[in-house]
């Protein structure tokens, strides 16, 4: 990447001494923003180390707030990334598995919350702030938030939970009661967290979640040994869970040890890079890291170790190029047990430097024989407790290995582990005999959902009865939460765990219900019978008919012709005896801008020319069996050419009338309808003859009774003679 030259070129430095002081930090303030900008360059550009002194040059002149340091903790981590060999965990395929396992922490799936993507996580997980995006899809998830009793954001899912309390009753209970374990350590009740995580501990000892609990409960306690050894046997688990490594680096800087924390945030972050929160703690350790530290501490710093700086960044290294030739590297020696021993590491590099451009400022000498850095308080563990915290390897006991103890008679029957040791470590099967369809219904159409879709209020439809119900009002059918903000986001997301359970356990049940859907696909679909027809306005074939549907039987019409494929209805005028005329024309869909609230304004072009044989009605709407017209052709010889001077002298008439017409007229005709088509070579081309016909019919002012007698001529020449008789009175009218 190119960097601009202005923005590289070094600033002139300013005679501060003569500014008022005002202008003076005004003046650092901007030299700071030029700096950051610098370093955002330069750490895009991969040159690191540059980089690191750039953003080290602008935190001496003041804070900046550590969100400022994104770009370069992206730039870190892609370099960490890169030399690790470390892709970003997606969970496989791009659905949720029939297994009810959480895609954001690989437990149960314990009261489940389906996120507007469409994908399905425990609640637990979006309670807390860990997962912002969905590990499937990337999708921004919702956030759980319950303040004062007052729930927002999207509600437990009714048909999914109902699913896991009756198919594993034992595990549901546990998740709930887990559940409930995580709510109080999140609003601080640590006593309360206590005794249940003791209660729990006697019961079910290997619990993973548990010990994710258990851990924040002793790291809460200052007891950092005992939190990291359950976090280990945690990560031994499941390697691939990005909230294991964070929780892991929460407790290392809690204890002290902000390197090592560092390192394992980074892990995080390598696995799920939209893992925000630990985002945040590298943004604040390099804001820290990289900081000067304040006045007091600063005393007795000597000028020559800032020239000895000087001087070794004047050696030709280069880290910029990073990850191919990682440069000053330092085999590792207080790498953890989750890393391994020796292996070298581009970051590592850039931190060093970053640490040597700090360790000007730091009083205390970095405790290197450890081989960690005390960057911040005093280590809270002895060095000889780190070392064996440090160099326990993540051993997997057989004792660890067990699968939790189930304790129904069910979850015997499945529970692969080999393979996919990842997320789906505690995965079960589901018991057949308690599969009903019944489990399965949607409450608006009685039948087994079809493409079902969870609302934030967690109701369950399928998604054709769902649009429906919105179409009238913007409610859920159920509960009548309102869903004012859902329908305006138009995300009807299928839910694809139960989608997925029922292509599994009700295969039979599915593809009848499919059936019948694509039977009423098929007959939606035909363009001869049972039509859908619009009963509003005149149109024409070539022409643009912008319309604008608020009604709801409309919006169920436009939606089905999209959904069928055709994009096509019939536009008839209406008519007081036979509720709508004898003749109309097909419309074509071209484009539909969709409003907040699911009106539309649907863009359209007028198609072929019909004749109503039949009238029907369907969900509200006018439908009707239909004929199309087509022109007569004209093959005689003699008649033909007659048929073409007529049209000639006709078209020249029409194009004088427009020119003749006042401006004003002339400009909206223009506006709403566009310019007149040319002459056509072969006037008999088409099943509707020249264009330019039906674009001056449309434009013409005249009644409406009398453009459809037009529309319905099936001789051009009939149709040029009538044209030709409204163009003279009109052109009489002109010209007096
Ligand atoms: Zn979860
Ligand atoms: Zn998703
Ligand atoms: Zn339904
Ligand atoms: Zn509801």
């Amino acid at each position: 990447m190119a960097i601009p030259a202005s923005l590289c070129r070094q600033e002139p430095v300013s005679d501060s001494g003569r500014s008022p002081p005002g202008f003076k930090a005004e003046n650092a303030e901007n030299e700071a923003e030029t700096l950051l900008q610098r370093g955002d360059l330069l750490a895009l550009s991969n040159r690191l180390k540059e980089a690191l002194e750039t953003y080290a040059a602008a935190l001496r002149l003041g804070p900046v707030r550590p969100g400022r340091l994104g770009t370069l903790v992206e730039a870190l981590l892609l370099s960490y990334r890169a030399h690790e060999g470390i892709a970003p965990v997606r969970v496989r395929g791009d659905g949720q598995g029939a297994e009810l396992c959480c895609p954001g922490c690989g437990g149960f799936l314990g009261e489940p919350v389906t996120a507007s993507c469409g994908h399905s996580y425990c609640r637990r997980c979006l309670r807390r702030e860990l997962l912002s995006r969905c590990r499937f899809c990337s999708q921004s998830l919702g956030r759980l938030e319950e303040e004062g009793g007052q729930k927002t954001g999207n509600r437990t899912s009714v048909v999914l939970n109902h699913l896991t309390e009756k198919w594993f009753p034992v595990q549901s209970h546990r998740a709930k009661e887990l559940n409930r374990l995580d709510e109080l350590l999140w609003k601080g009740q640590f006593e309360e967290a206590r005794r249940i995580t003791l209660e729990h501990t006697k019961s079910d000892p290997e619990d993973l979640m548990l010990r994710v609990y258990r851990a924040e409960l002793n790291a809460g306690h200052q007891e950092f040994m005992a939190a990291i050894r359950d976090l280990n046997v945690v990560l031994s688990r499941l390697p691939d869970w990005p909230e294991g490594y964070f929780r892991k680096a929460k407790v290392l800087q809690d204890a002290g040890f902000v390197d090592d924390s560092l390192q394992l945030f980074l892990q995080c972050l390598a696995l799920d890079e939209d893992f925000a929160p630990a985002k945040l703690a590298v943004e604040k350790i390099l804001c820290d890291l990289l900081s000067p530290v304040p006045e007091n501490v600063k005393e007795g710093l000597k000028e020559p170790s800032w020239s000895a700086l000087q001087r070794t960044q004047s050696k030709p290294f280069v880290l910029g190029t990073g990850v191919e030739q990682p440069c000053c590297l330092q085999p590792s020696s207080n790498q953890n047990s989750e890393l391994p021993k020796g292996s070298k590491y581009a970051v590592r590099t850039c931190l060093d430097k970053a640490e040597r451009i700090c360790e000007l400022n730091l009083v205390e000498k970095l405790a290197k024989e450890e081989g960690l850095k005390r960057v911040s308080s005093e280590p809270l563990l002895s060095s000889q407790e780190k070392g064996a915290l440090l160099k326990q390897k993540p051993t997997v006991s057989d004792q660890d290995l067990t699968m939790c103890d189930d304790r129904t008679k069910h979850t015997k029957q499945g529970g692969t582990m080999e393979g996919d040791a990842a997320l789906v470590l505690l995965c079960q099967t589901v018991p057949k005999d308690l599969i009903d369809t019944s489990d399965f219904e949607c409450s608006l159409c009685i039948r087994l959902l079809f493409e079902p879709v969870t609302i934030p209020c967690g109701h369950t439809f399928c998604k054709k009865c769902l649009e429906r119900c919105l179409d009238h009002a913007p409610q859920c059918p159920l509960c009548k939460e309102s869903l004012t903000e859902y329908l305006a986001s138009r995300k009807y997301n299928v839910t694809q765990l139960l989608e997925e359970l029922i292509r599994k356990y009700l295969p039979d049940e599915l593809s009848e219900r499919r059936k019948v859907y694509e039977e009423e696909i098929a007959e939606l679909s035909n363009l001869t019978k049972n039509v859908p027809v619009f009963v509003c306005t005149m149109a024409y074939p070539t022409v643009p008919c912008p319309l604008h549907v608020f009604e709801p039987r409309y919006r169920l019409m436009v939606r089905r012709s999209i959904e069928t494929g055709t994009k096509q209805f019939g536009m008839c005028i209406s008519d007081p005896q036979k509720n709508f005329a004898d003749y109309g024309c097909m419309l074509q869909i071209r484009n539909i801008h969709f409003l907040y609230d699911g009106r539309s304004i649907v863009d359209t072009i007028g198609g072929k020319r019909f004749r109503v044989l039949q009238r029907l009605m369907k969900d509200g709407y006018y439908t009707a069996d239909i004929e199309y017209l087509e022109d007569i052709k004209v093959k005689d010889e003699e008649k033909l050419h007659k048929l073409q001077e007529l049209h000639d002298v006709v078209y020249s008439q029409a194009c004088s009338w427009f020119q003749n017409l006042r401006n004003r007229f002339r400009s909206q005709i223009l506006h709403h309808f566009g310019s007149m088509p040319e002459k056509e070579e072969n006037i008999q081309v088409t099943p509707d003859g020249p264009a330019w016909c039906w674009w001056l019919l449309a434009v013409l002012p005249v009644d409406c009774r009398y453009q459809l007698s037009v529309l319905s001529m099936i001789s051009l020449q009939e149709r040029l003679i009538k044209l030709q008789q409204i163009l003279t009175y009109f052109s009489r009218n002109q010209s007096k």
